[in-house]
């Protein structure tokens, strides 16, 4: 298993993937163990085996932050809040996610059972929107609204050794960039192939662009939909960022059960799928 045993942050993918069928790729879902707190961000299909597989120790997640409601990033919730309720839980929970959060549990709780808002265990839900901060122990998480819907959420989880971002699913978003400055690890969607077809999710070279003003150690590309490469995606960021006079990040094309370790300043990646 996966630990800061010498301190900083450790990223895992979980799932790397899309909306759509993948034999290699779950759903959007990434693991961040700081010194001391566990947190899921988005919890999509294929998260709850896909923990296991990686040797994380699901029971000891402290909060699952949802970036926003789309399936392919609140597929397996129900699923681990079924696991927890089985497994006898009594640790406290919390759940992060968009403004619209309770009203989203409590549809949840009517599909599956009352279990879902409680399960014998403390369930904290904390609904947030642009600009809100959640606190939990040592660890910050912070909130940018994004273009993607109108109540998704990119993330910051800030811990005083290291800062991991993740956009979520976003498109071009006024401000994100400069809000991402200061993260060692940025954990990007980047769904479309350029030039892309819609404004709501980003393309290689809206990566690029946002790499560019927040030049973070380490990017993560992931939520490449199929039929497209994600490495092909990773040398055209990789291309563009040269071209803007940019290119001090390393750009990795994530694959599910990458791994990377974050302390103040710098980030290495234990599995790239092609490094630079
Ligand atoms: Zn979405
Ligand atoms: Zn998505």
């Amino acid at each position: 298993m996966t630990t800061p045993d010498e301190g900083g942050v450790v990223v895992t993918i979980v799932g790397s993937g899309s909306l759509l069928p993948s034999a290699a790729r779950g759903s959007a879902s990434h693991h961040i163990e700081t010194p001391g707190r566990r947190i899921l961000l988005d919890c999509g299909s294929g998260a709850l085996h896909g923990l296991a597989r990686r040797g994380i120790d699901w029971r000891a997640i402290d909060v699952v932050a949802l970036t926003h409601r789309h399936i392919d990033h609140v597929g397996d919730l129900a699923p681990l809040l079924a696991a927890y309720r089985y497994d006898g839980r009594t640790r406290p929970l919390t759940l992060v996610g968009p403004e619209d959060v309770r009203a989203f549990l409590a549809r949840l709780a009517r599909a599956h059972g009352r279990w879902v808002l409680d399960g014998g265990y403390p369930l904290d839900v904390v609904p947030m929107g642009g600009g809100d901060v959640h606190r939990v122990g040592d660890v910050r998480i912070r909130a940018f609204s994004t273009a993607h819907t109108e109540q998704s959420i990119a993330f910051r989880v800030e811990h005083p050794q290291a800062t991991v971002a993740y956009t979520g699913d976003t498109g071009p978003t006024h401000g994100l960039g400069g809000w991402l400055l200061g993260s060692e690890v940025v954990i990007t969607e980047c769904a479309l192939p350029d030039p892309p077809n819609m404004d709501t999710h980003l393309s290689p070279l809206g990566v690029a662009k946002l790499l560019a003003e927040c030049t973070p150690s380490v990017a993560l590309l992931t939520h490449v939909y199929p039929p497209h490469d994600p490495e092909s995606f990773r040398e055209t960021v990789i291309d563009s960022l040269r071209a803007m006079g940019a290119d001090g990040t390393r750009v990795i094309a994530a694959h599910d059960g990458t791994i990377c370790r974050a302390r103040a300043g710098s980030a290495t990646v234990d599995r790239p799928s092609g490094g630079r």
